[in-house]
């Protein structure tokens, strides 16, 4: 099968076996991974279990069990060794793995005729952008495509454009390629792009698109977007407007929200039942009320008074290059809304995308706060967005009514370019 593909070009990638992914993903395999890896006889000589033992069954009715690789206690793949490394492919080779590790951090979306891709920043090495270009990636992303984009990609439908509008697949890309557009000059503050494409998609969203398509488009495209550079622009100084406080009830809908990215979900944290279901059920409360101290949902945080990440921990400038590419890696891939995000329409599948920049901020001021700090660093913004992005798209939790009605609460309160300003300051 001949694909044809859009490439993130902006991004580089190479692993450099970190571990990370093998640490933080249940890895579900068919049973046909499963019936290859018992084949290849792993003993306790290997440093592994052996048998069904390395597997766990996480669902499905006994006639069709549904089984991922079992982990070792603190929650790492049974196949990760000491070194950091797979043992399947130490032992066996790169194509011996289960189809789920080969992909990450690749992820491919149905895009018309062509697939887009687009990486996963819960890899450390995606997120300092480090390895090799994609075009010299390219031969090893058409492999794996193969491997995973089903026949007759081309006829599926494109992704809602709104709750009630629907456009074809040319004028959707169009649509998308607009709002990359937005958020590509890199002499224009991540804050304030965000907030333009966030503006000009809710003019989409109020918009009828049965005599709106190809040229007449484009041309409404253009007006709506320099309508969002005229509203959204700098002070007479040169200066861009201050932040708005956001609203009580939006810093309680938001706190939730971020709680959701904070948690870490290893496999060790799937199985944990109802001992784990009620220390969440707590956090959430606490996240909720927001007084006191935040409890720590993963070791990497300390519990630090809820007040005081809400003081200004600024931006480091480095980060405006990371924000940029990864919502141009998300946006480019349609990583964010259809398929690839819980099939949810374009327009709220981006305010969702929005909300992960604050959501993020208040993850990497808490890694700051949690060792005695004021000011964030670059290294705080990328490690929070390596716990962020993890989720995005992934986790259940985020497909579900509770959550997507949290978004649609703060953009009928009109909370999100608030919180993305207080949070960026
Ligand atoms: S997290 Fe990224 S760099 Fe680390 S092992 Fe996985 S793919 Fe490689």
């Amino acid at each position: 099968m001949a694909i044809s593909f859009t490439l993130p070009t902006i991004q580089n990638w190479s692993c450099h076996n970190c571990g990370g992914c093998c640490r933080q993903h249940a890895i579900e395999v068919t049973e046909e991974e499963r019936q290859r890896i018992l084949s290849q006889d792993w003993t306790a000589n290997d440093g592994t279990p052996t048998g069904d033992s390395l597997f766990e069954r996480h669902a499905g009715p006994p006639w069709a069990k549904r089984y991922r690789l079992a982990h070792q206690a603190d929650g790492a793949c049974v196949f990760l060794n000491e070194q950091g490394l797979c043992r399947i492919h130490a032992k066996f080779g790169e194509a011996a793995k289960p189809l789920a590790c080969r992909i990450y951090p690749y992820a491919f979306h149905p895009a018309g005729k062509q697939v887009t891709v687009s990486l996963r920043f819960s890899c450390p090495s995606v997120v300092v952008n480090r390895g090799r270009s994609m075009k010299q990636n390219a031969d090893e992303i058409k492999q794996l495509a193969r491997a995973v984009v089903p026949e007759g990609h081309e006829r599926m439908p494109p992704p809602a454009l709104s709750n009630r509008e629907r456009v074809d697949w040319s004028d959707l890309l169009r649509i998308n390629d607009a709002i990359d557009a937005t958020m590509a000059p890199t002499d224009v503050p991540i804050t304030i792009k965000l907030q333009r494409a966030l503006f000009w998609l809710n003019l989409i969203e109020q918009s009828r698109f049965d005599k709106l398509s190809g040229a007449r488009l484009t041309e409404f495209l253009d007006i709506i977007q320099q309508a969002a550079d005229e509203d959204i622009q700098p002070m007479a100084d040169g200066r861009w407007p201050m932040a708005e406080i956001p609203t009580s009830l939006g810093g309680v809908q938001f706190r939730l929200l971020t709680a959701q990215y904070a948690r870490k979900d290893t496999a060790a944290d799937l199985s944990s039942g109802w001992r784990g279901r009620w220390k969440l059920f707590r956090a959430a409360t606490k996240f909720a009320r927001g007084r006191g101290n935040v409890p720590a949902l993963q070791p990497i945080f300390r519990e630090v008074p809820f007040e005081s990440l809400d003081q200004p921990f600024g931006l480091p400038t480095e980060s405006e290059e990371l924000w940029t590419r990864y919502f141009r890696v998300k946006v480019q891939g349609l990583h964010f809304c259809g398929p690839a995000y819980y099939g949810v329409p374009l327009v709220e599948g981006f305010q969702s995308l929005a909300l992960i920049f604050p959501a993020t901020l208040w993850i990497a001021r808490w890694i700051a706060a949690s060792q005695n700090r004021t000011q964030l660093t670059a290294e705080d913004v990328s490690q929070a967005l390596t716990i962020s992005d993890h989720h995005h798209g992934y986790s259940p939790i985020f497909g579900s009514f509770g959550f997507r009605r949290r978004v649609r609460t703060l953009v009928q309160m009109g909370e999100i370019p608030k919180l993305i300003q207080w949070y960026a300051q």
